[in-house]
């Protein structure tokens, strides 16, 4: 350990900090991860790394997510190609 705080904080932070980064700890709890974040340097990088994935993570959800109109239009558009097409879908398969 590189800092002088009692490592079994640093395993409850490791076991609240996803927690934490969902905002779904208590403010007692929230303040005391916070607090030890604060002042120790290996838990603080751990933190970091977390967040950075789970930005990755939403940017990638966010991206995917089709809006429902379009969604119901290319469906639409595909059907009715099929429909027009029969080789179109012997393709697909
Ligand atoms: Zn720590």
């Amino acid at each position: 350990m590189t800092c002088d705080i009692p490592s079994a904080s640093c395993e409850r932070t490791q076991v609240w900090v996803d927690a934490y980064l969902s905002n779904e700890l208590n403010p007692e709890t929230t303040a005391e991860v916070s607090d030890h974040l604060r002042r120790c340097r290996e838990c603080k990088e751990d933190f970091r790394s977390r967040q950075q994935i789970r930005n990755r993570l939403q940017r990638v959800v966010s991206h995917s997510e089709v809006p429902i109109g379009l969604r119901r239009r290319v469906c639409r558009m595909v059907r009715s190609f099929a429909e027009r097409s029969p080789v179109f879908l012997s393709d697909l398969e």
